[in-house]
């Protein structure tokens, strides 16, 4: 047995370089983090080799009984976590989660109702170019165009119009908490079923420092890398007995064959780190974090979407800095700063360039960035957009090239993956 470097010097390198990048730029894309090494560890192992259709206890292949050890554990502690009934772990994305729960709960052709892509909801949530909008009849819900939160009134009249069998919550790019009461409401008045896609601040839910689903949403999915800081994948969740059934038969057989037993058991690795007191104090601090970074680009001419965040991510509009999404991300990479373009609520500009760029503290709080280097990091992306206001498109080299070593300088004292 070889290890990789002799086996296959070129993908190695990949890796190489890949673990260089992460150790050395700010990672402020809202939908990344830095996993342990134990989540690494259980991703990186011999369950990748196992076939373990079914469920614990209900498999089709033989050999399944470690399989049963942490698939139970995932389960066990992501109902621990939410404080839920039900847990199906399996999903190799929130991509999927959210396609069995449709597979389970309408039929091709059904009206569903989710948050428009442009308003910051998610491809899966109805968008034209996707399965969810292409199968389903999808109508869009935006955000009210002066104040950027959700317009209650305005979903339930959707609601009433085209009564949908499924209501969508959550997204991709809305910083403030969402009413699930109310979603719940219009639910209930059109007879449909309320489901929350919770991916992008489970995490903060799981902390207790954002109002839960639970109680409210018939079925709530999620990611389980982003917040929750755990290896790429997705869940869905449920407090209804009848609806878990249908779950667990909508992700298997009907949506996945095997599922990843490597990724399952890196997920029960990091349910198990998100319950220690220790995530707690982390998601305070990444929510703390997000403040901080929105305020400081705010402070320096930057509109801040929503008018700031109660969550771990921020949109920042660019306009009253006359800069694109496109010219801004692609500045502050070669800064060593990395975040994405992000369209704004009614964005003048193509999804190619936008006006806004989408920022967030998960990954940098995981490091160890506090308030003060959140106030820091403001600062540095904000002289790199300056260097584009002045210099045009191809930004200021100088600018630039000190805004690199002042980030090199913060990451070498907060690493990452040392040894
Ligand atoms: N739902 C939301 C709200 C998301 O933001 C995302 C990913 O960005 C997904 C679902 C899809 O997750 P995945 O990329 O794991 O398929």
């Amino acid at each position: 047995t070889r290890g990789l470097a002799e086996a296959d010097a070129a993908v190695f390198a990949g890796i190489a370089q890949e673990l260089e990048r992460e150790q050395t730029q700010i990672e402020l894309i809202a939908s990344e983090n830095i996993v342990s090494q134990a989540v690494l560890e259980a991703q990186g192992s011999v369950f990748t080799n196992k076939y373990a259709e079914g469920y614990p206890g209900k498999r089709y292949y033989q050999g399944c009984h470690p399989s049963d050890v942490v698939e139970t554990l995932a389960i066990e502690r992501a109902k621990q976590l939410f404080g839920c009934g039900f847990a199906n772990v399996q999903p190799h994305s929130g991509a999927q989660a959210n396609g069995a729960v449709m597979l389970a709960l309408v039929r091709p052709g059904d009206t569903i109702l989710g948050m428009s892509l442009d308003a910051g909801g998610h491809l899966t949530h109805g968008a034209r170019a996707a399965m969810s909008g292409k199968w389903f009849n999808a109508v869009q819900y935006g955000v009210d165009p002066d104040t950027h939160l959700i317009d209650y009134d305005a979903v339930e009249a959707l609601a009433v119009e085209h009564q949908p069998k499924l209501i969508i919550a959550g997204g991709s790019a809305y910083p403030r908490v969402i009413d699930f009461q109310r979603f719940r409401a219009i639910a209930d008045k059109v007879g449909a079923y309320f489901m929350v896609d919770m991916a992008h601040f489970a995490g903060i839910v799981a902390a207790g420092l954002h109002p839960t689903p639970f109680g409210h949403a018939h079925v709530v999915t999620t990611t389980t890398h982003k917040t929750l800081r755990g290896p790429r994948g997705g869940m869905i969740l449920t407090d209804d007995e009848a609806i878990a059934k249908k779950i667990n038969s909508a992700v298997f057989p009907g949506l996945q064959g095997g599922p990843l037993m490597h990724v399952v058991a890196a997920k029960a690795v990091a349910f198990g780190e998100a319950l220690r007191p220790e995530y707690k104090s982390y998601i305070a601090a990444v929510v703390e974090n997000a403040k901080v970074l929105a305020a400081t680009l705010k402070e320096r001419g930057a509109d801040v979407i929503a008018g700031g965040t109660d969550t771990h991510l921020a949109l920042i509009d660019l306009r009253p800095l006359g800069i694109t999404g496109k010219d801004a991300d692609e500045a502050l990479e070669r800064a060593g700063i990395t975040c994405n373009k992000n369209g704004i609520p009614n964005d003048p500009l193509p999804p190619v360039k936008t006006s806004g760029i989408r920022v967030g503290s998960p990954a940098g709080t995981t490091r160890g960035f506090g308030v003060a280097e959140f106030r820091e990091i403001g600062n540095m992306v904000a002289d790199v957009l300056d260097g584009l206001r002045e210099k045009g498109e191809a930004g200021n080299p100088e600018v630039e090239a000190d805004v690199r070593n002042r980030v090199r300088a913060l990451c070498a004292r907060f690493p990452i993956y040392q040894g």
